[in-house]
């Protein structure tokens, strides 16, 4: 395996900060759904980056479009505006208006946790001093600055950093009576994923996002939902909170955004927007003309091929061909977000440690789930290379 030089992230020639682990691999370059590590070895890429290349490594459209874009211009500040952050925005604009209903704007970001910082801050000003408590749910996972890390509910993450921002409460995935009970006039927003991706691949289940819905509109609180992992087709709809015919009032996105261009946004419904003045909020590269430019090819791109389409349909088959494992139970997730439960006694970082031995990176979501984000753009057969590989790893560690 490639990557020696890196395999001790504490020793002096490492030169980043200790806080990933060893790396599994150094990865040279990719093409589609394939990348090659340093020493040449090809791996199908089932993970995508986290659900970043979601049109594949190397994407020709968007490649050429940064390649232009690079030699025409960078960046200009927020004292200005350009013609690629505005045809972006008005893209994902229009996403957004057909799947809420609702006129909205938007804040670019760089990051996921950018995007749901916005969305925080944006929720405080909305419901004012007195009411600026966020409720989100445990397994949920919203980012790694100190707020979004509060808003994350899982604990053990909060505890090496204690004290956590206030203004956070936690409930149980799924549950919508617990949430009733959570929810009263101290609440300005629920943040809520449509799958908990980092979690574990959990769907909401039918009907907690519209029983979310309805009490946020009982109690006047903001609907937040965090489509970072979910959105731009992943779940075989644009965003993941279609799937259970909602309308949320704010909606934060990156990851696929840029397809590995460092990209995300805050969208909110037009009257909630409107509590932002100037001065609430910035960021030196907001809607850098770089970045943007990648946001209008990616979502030219994916309404081109119909990428939700894709998800959907290949997300079927790769769910069939999963199912037929003998060591695999049950299969849960949406379109191309998919969790393999794996049946007892298998250990998933141990199964995700051989399928890199054989060429086939995706990640163990936790002990029991193996997670598989491929790009939307997968062809069949890729899929049945994949569980070829993911067939023989199992037959080998239950003998
Ligand atoms: C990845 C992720 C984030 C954080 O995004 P970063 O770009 O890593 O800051 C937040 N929410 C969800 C659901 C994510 O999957």
């Amino acid at each position: 395996m490639s990557g020696h030089t890196f395999d001790k992230p504490n020793v002096d020639h490492c030169p980043f900060m200790p806080v990933f682990g060893p790396p599994a691999l150094s990865i040279e370059r990719g093409s589609g759904t394939q990348v090659w590590d340093t020493d040449g070895k090809r791996y199908l890429d089932f993970l995508s980056g986290i659900a970043v290349t979601s049109l594949g490594h190397a994407n020709p459209v968007v490649a050429e479009a940064i390649g232009r874009q690079a030699s025409t211009l960078l960046h200009v500040s927020n004292f200005f505006s350009n013609p690629q952050a505005m045809a972006a925005a008005i893209k994902v604009n229009e996403l957004l208006k057909d799947a809420t209903g609702h006129s909205g704007q938007l804040f670019f970001t760089n990051s996921g946790a950018e995007s749901n910082e916005c969305a925080l801050k944006l929720a405080r000003k909305w419901g004012g001093r007195g009411r600026h408590t966020v409720v989100s749910a445990f397994g949920s996972f919203h980012g790694r600055t100190l707020a979004t890390l509060a808003a994350t509910g899982q604990p053990a993450k909060h505890e090496p950093f204690a004290p956590m921002p206030e203004g956070f409460k936690h409930v149980a995935w799924g549950d919508i009576d617990e949430i009733r009970d959570s929810v009263d006039g101290s609440v300005a927003a629920v943040m809520i994923e449509a799958i908990q991706g980092e979690g574990g691949v959990n769907p909401a289940p039918v009907g907690y996002l519209q029983g979310i819905r309805e009490l946020c509109d009982e109690m006047g609180a903001l609907m937040i939902i965090d489509e970072i992992q979910t959105g731009f087709g992943r779940t075989g709809k644009w965003f993941g909170f279609e799937l259970d015919g909602v309308s949320p009032d704010v909606v934060t996105m990156a990851k696929a955004m840029g397809n590995g261009m460092p990209i995300g946004a805050c969208w909110a419904r037009k009257d909630v927007a409107a509590v932002f003045q100037p001065g609430d909020h910035g960021s030196t590269y907001s809607g850098t003309a770089l970045a943007t430019a990648a946001v209008s090819a990616v979502i030219d791109e994916m309404r081109r091929i119909d990428a939700p389409r894709l998800a959907t349909e290949m997300g079927a088959k790769f769910t069939d061909l999963l199912i037929q494992l003998p060591q695999i139970e049950s299969v849960r997730g949406a379109g191309l977000i998919l969790g393999a439960q794996l049946a007892e006694g298998l250990n998933a970082p141990e199964i995700y440690q051989a399928l890199i031995g054989k060429g086939l990176i995706c990640n163990a979501v936790n002990a029991s789930t193996l997670r598989f984000l491929p790009p939307l753009t997968v062809s069949e057969t890729e899929l049945v290379e994949a569980t070829a590989m993911i067939a023989e790893v199992l037959q080998e560690v239950s003998s």
